[in-house]
């Protein structure tokens, strides 16, 4: 704890991925919140997927933090979010229809750019293009993320902050519509879409959205100062960065840890641990390079099982996920562009039964030998990976919650991660139910 005029202000925590997403974030969030007074969304929108089971009871959240799910804690939409209103409402209700009090404690940042409908069409009508020209999907999840963010850095973007004032609104529509408009009729075999029906649509959204609205930066500050402890939420995952994953396979923000600190409108100081979240193995949803990627269709071959058994579906798109090995080269990677402090590895549980693990320690590339994920998605095509072999374990880690508990090659296996990727491992979760979870170090605690 450091510190403040006020007295003692509060630690807070960073989640991130440290793969291509999905590594289970969203119930190590939920475990954490515990110990926080506010969760923060830096980055990206609503194609961010996180599955909680709570009691048995499972709940998917889109956009809105995972701390909603805790009574009483505050949730903050930073600026690096892009918001899509239609669907922000439509979450709050799914929320609403089971007890939850949300608009009390959902703030969000005055500052987020807005997707709206156009977004969503220029998404899909150019992936569908992509395809049809042979040059391949990116795999977005069609939800307009990609559009808004451009839109944001092109410094065209209507933001939550316009919602407050309709004819400036209307007038900053007006001019972004008819941009979209000419890409989705002149170029992307699309059709253009009215402008009354987006106004309207968004002026419906702005009469709920107004009593949210806040600065959000500030209010984290003041809270910190205050004593209350953050949990900064990250989505996607590192290797879908925009800067530092596999690019043009990626998401259109940044995912890592020091984005959190931009996208929530605080300073670095106040990202004080860093937890990685890693898969036991690995998964990606779309299009791209996976050096450790395993053939799943066939019963009986570790891809099938990993895929089946980890239950490998997109939360947001029903997917099925590509599965392979763990790659503890790309993690090296993750582990220095995010400063892990500390790794909490989910989903050991999935690998029970398997004979034989694998771990990919290096790739074999253009002759060479390479101990880091390359930068460039064409380099990453053509590595072969390099493994290193474990015997597998027969007893079940499900539910386990003590270290000492785990099956002794469970736990070998953890420790050559560990030390290969020369990060500590501090969780480990065996299960989806927030007490399925090994505790080795607190993230709040240290
Ligand atoms: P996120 O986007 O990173 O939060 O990940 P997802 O929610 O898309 O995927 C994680 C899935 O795995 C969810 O269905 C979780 O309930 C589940 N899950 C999380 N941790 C564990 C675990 O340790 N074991 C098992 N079997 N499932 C887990």
């Amino acid at each position: 704890m450091r510190e403040s005029q006020s007295g003692t202000a509060g630690r807070n925590v960073v989640v991130v991925g440290t793969q291509w997403g999905d590594e289970g974030k969203g119930k190590v969030v939920d475990w954490l919140t515990d110990h926080a007074q506010g969760v923060v969304r830096f980055q990206g929108g609503h194609n961010a997927g996180h599955t909680l089971v709570i009691k048995g009871v499972k709940t998917a959240l889109q956009l809105i933090p995972s701390g909603i799910m805790r009574d009483g804690v505050a949730c903050y939409i930073g600026n690096g979010v892009v918001v899509d209103p239609s669907h922000l409402l439509l979450e709050i209700g799914r929320l609403e229809a089971i007890g939850l009090d949300v608009r009390s404690r959902l703030f969000i940042s005055e500052s987020c750019p807005l997707i709206l409908p156009f977004h969503v069409e220029v998404d899909k009508a150019r992936e569908a293009l992509r395809e049809s020209s042979g040059a391949g999907k990116i795999g977005t999840t069609g939800k307009g993320i990609g559009p808004a963010y451009e839109d944001k850095v092109a410094r065209r973007a209507l933001r939550v902050q316009d919602l407050k004032h309709p004819e400036r609104f209307a007038e900053k529509l007006r001019e972004l519509l008819a941009l979209h408009n000419f890409a989705l009729a002149g170029y992307l075999n699309s059709t253009a879409l009215e402008f009354q029906p987006i106004f309207d649509m968004a002026m419906l959204a702005a009469e709920q959205i107004k009593p949210m609205m806040a600065d959000v930066g500030y209010a984290l500050h003041t809270a910190n100062r205050a004593g209350a402890n953050l949990l900064f939420e990250g989505a996607q995952g590192t290797l879908l960065d925009i800067d530092h994953g596999t690019y043009p396979y990626v998401t259109s923000s940044n995912c890592v840890a020091g984005n959190a600190a931009a996208g929530a409108g605080v300073g670095p100081d106040l990202l004080h641990y860093i937890l990685g979240i890693t898969k036991a193995y690995t998964t990606r949803v779309g299009s791209g390079p996976f050096p450790t990627e395993l053939p799943m269709d066939e019963p009986g071959t570790v891809g099938h099982h990993l895929s089946t058994v980890g239950q490998e579906r997109g939360t947001v798109t029903g997917r099925p996920r590509r599965c392979g090995w763990l790659d503890a080269a790309a993690l090296k990677r993750s582990i220095i562009i995010n400063g892990v402090s500390g790794l909490c590895i989910t989903k050991l549980d999935v690998l029970d039964g398997l004979t034989e693990i694998k771990v990919c320690v290096g790739y074999a590339l253009h002759g060479s030998r390479v101990d880091i994920l390359p930068l460039d998605a064409d380099d990453i095509k053509a590595c072969v990976p390099i493994y290193e072999s474990f015997p597998g374990w027969t007893e079940t880690t499900f539910g386990v919650t003590a270290w000492d508990a785990l099956p002794l090659n469970a736990r070998r296996y953890l420790e050559r991660v560990q030390s290969f990727i020369g990060a500590p491992i501090d969780m480990v979760s065996t299960g989806p139910d927030r007490d399925h979870t090994i505790l080795l170090r607190h993230p709040y605690q240290n």
